[in-house]
């Protein structure tokens, strides 16, 4: 607009002289007016030139050059200066135009930055799968890669241990924010595993959300379930929550999804591996001999009638150690109470893992009061090796038996372990023998499964 005065003097000037010139010619006026009107009109052509030169350096050249170093501010992530946005009109449109696009890339520069971020992550999760060699090891890596896969929504890992396919129990929690704290216990109960997919709720108030959901410490939220699938069938599931009408995002999702098939594969590989040595029946960590060879060699002392003490002893507090120490010192202590078993047993008496810090020793032809004198030389030779071995100090309760306590392996071990649970009531680091009597007491008769899971 403040171009065309200007314009309109350059080139109307000289037009308007030419067209007057032309009118002095055809009306023979004197020469001297036709000079006049060629001067005045060159004049004002020529003023009409320098403002219209002047108006483009200061409308069109200036603004250009500022629009130039706004724009490498903007490369360089600095903001489009003020003073370009002032200038108003189609500039200030520029200015907008360009910081809208350079949000954009920012924007867009960021989501492929923490997509290449999680690619290694992914990669460094899948390595870390791949040095555990047990199922507690690879719960330790998923508790750090919810971390890695979000570092600000609580999440978790709950899975069915292989001795209790009906449980559900949390076994890892996001190392960063800690677990969202689902209560089911019964893998029927989750509907992500039920239906073997991601299941995502906006609130836990809706009408269709998991009932699980509902009535959490923390008030309403949102969440993802992403079923954990073990040789071909689900029995975990990743859980994260979100605020409410906030579910945990795509990416979350993606990224925790991906989580789930890395654990998976390794818990089959880890499963498959674990029922080929039970197939050997060599436990690999301490090199015992394990559940299913134990319970072979008792029913032949039932079978041939001879009268053994059971020892079931379980490590104290072991769970904590291995949060502290983490899980190699845990193996660690794993090896050397099994050492220290193997060293205070005589040749015929048997020693087996039979489960994560779970022994057994059998003591064949021996009575109940001298099994108890030598499982308390077993606690005492404990102590002086942990003392001296060990990352920190461990102990160990045991339930004791005799095998007139019952006809079947089954029921023999129930009773030693009645005897355990009684140890751990009573705090730990002792040994209770038990009865059958002592067993009803601690189990509800009605129960088949004794009440021992989680000790
Ligand atoms: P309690 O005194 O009641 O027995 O408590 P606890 O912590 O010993 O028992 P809990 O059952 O809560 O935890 C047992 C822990 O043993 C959990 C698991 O991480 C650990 N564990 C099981 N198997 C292994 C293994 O092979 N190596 C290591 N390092 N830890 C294991
Ligand atoms: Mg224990
Ligand atoms: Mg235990």
């Amino acid at each position: 607009m403040r171009l065309r005065a200007p314009l309109a003097l350059a080139v109307g000037a000289p037009l308007a002289g030419i067209v007057v010139l032309l009118l002095v010619v055809v009306a023979d006026a004197p020469v001297a007016a036709g000079v006049a009107v060629v001067l005045v009109a060159g004049v004002a052509g020529a003023l009409g030139a320098f403002l219209l030169l002047h108006r483009l350096r200061v409308d069109v050249e200036e603004p250009v050059i500022e629009l130039r170093e706004a724009v490498v501010r903007l490369g360089v992530g600095e903001p489009a200066d003020a003073v370009l946005r002032s200038h108003g009109g189609p500039l200030s449109a520029v200015a907008a135009a360009l910081e809208s696009a350079a949000a954009s890339v920012d924007s867009r520069t960021g989501q492929l930055v923490s997509r290449a971020e999680w690619g290694e992550s992914s990669r460094q999760i899948l390595d870390a799968l791949d040095f555990t060699d047990d199922e507690p090891a690879a719960f330790e890596v998923v508790s750090r890669a919810l971390a890695l896969a979000d570092d600000q929504l609580p999440s978790e890992l709950l899975f069915s241990p292989a001795e209790a396919p009906n449980v559900l129990e949390q076994v890892a929690a996001n190392s960063a924010t800690g677990s969202p704290g689902c209560p089911v216990q019964d893998p029927a109960n989750c509907l992500a595993i039920r239906r073997g997919q991601v299941v995502v709720a906006e609130s836990s108030e809706a009408i269709d959300a998991c009932p699980q959901l509902r009535g959490r410490p923390g008030g309403p939220c949102s969440s993802a379930c992403v079923p954990v699938a073990v040789e071909g069938r689900s029995i975990g599931v990743l859980h994260v929550t979100g605020a409410e009408r906030n579910p945990p995002t795509p990416t979350v999702v993606a990224r925790v999804s991906e989580l789930s098939r890395q654990v998976g594969g390794r818990l089959s590989a880890l499963r498959a591996l674990e029922s080929s040595r039970q197939e050997a029946g060599t436990d690999g960590l301490t090199g015992l001999p394990n559940r299913r060879i134990l319970e072979s060699q008792m029913k032949s002392m039932l079978d041939a009638g001879t009268g053994f003490v059971s020892v079931m002893a379980d490590l104290d507090k072991f769970k904590s150690l291995n949060d502290t120490f983490g899980h190699e010192a845990g193996d660690r202590a794993l090896q050397l109470f099994a050492r220290v078993m193997q060293d205070n047993v005589r040749g015929h008496d048997v020693v087996a893992r039979v489960g994560g810090e779970e022994f057994v020793v059998v003591y064949p032809e021996m009575s109940v009061q001298r099994s108890i004198e030598a499982i308390e030389r077993l606690r005492t030779a404990l102590a002086s090796e942990v003392a001296v071995a060990a990352a920190r100090p461990f102990t160990c309760s045991f339930g004791v038996t005799h095998s007139s306590v019952g006809t079947t392996v089954a029921e023999i071990l129930r009773v030693a372990d009645a005897g355990l649970l009684r140890a751990k009531e009573l705090g730990g680091d002792q040994v209770v023998y038990a009865d059958q009597a002592l067993a009803q007491e601690v189990f509800d008769p009605s129960d088949p499964d004794p009440p021992n899971r989680g000790r």
